[in-house]
């Protein structure tokens, strides 16, 4: 499986524990996240590794969990735009997500 552009998940931090409250912790039972939603989207996400490890809580259970929560799931999308054009460009961003997030 390539490796996450945006988390690196030998840290075994939660992406947005660190975000959030800065918090750098490890954790056990991390679950990955595809930054992109949407069937289409999971698939580039996965092909150009864009995803994130959360906790449980910030990944389905609760208000904060990027599931259930649209301003973080935006938040996420917007990293995920940001890393990639750092990586690419915009030009190739636009042509895989069409949509702008930053
Ligand atoms: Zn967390
Ligand atoms: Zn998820």
């Amino acid at each position: 499986m390539a490796k996450s552009i945006m988390h690196n998940k030998q840290d075994r931090t939660c992406y947005l524990c660190m975000l959030l409250n800065g918090d750098y912790d490890t954790r056990t039972g991390l679950q990955e996240h595809h930054a992109m939603p949407g069937t289409a989207n999971r698939k580039l996400s996965e092909h150009y590794s864009l995803k994130v490890y959360l906790c449980l809580e910030h990944h389905t259970v609760g208000p904060y969990a990027v599931h259930n929560n649209a301003r973080l799931r935006r938040m996420l999308q917007e990293k995920a735009q940001t890393v990639f054009e750092e990586r690419y460009s915009h030009e190739e961003w636009t042509r895989a997500f069409v949509s702008n997030y930053i």
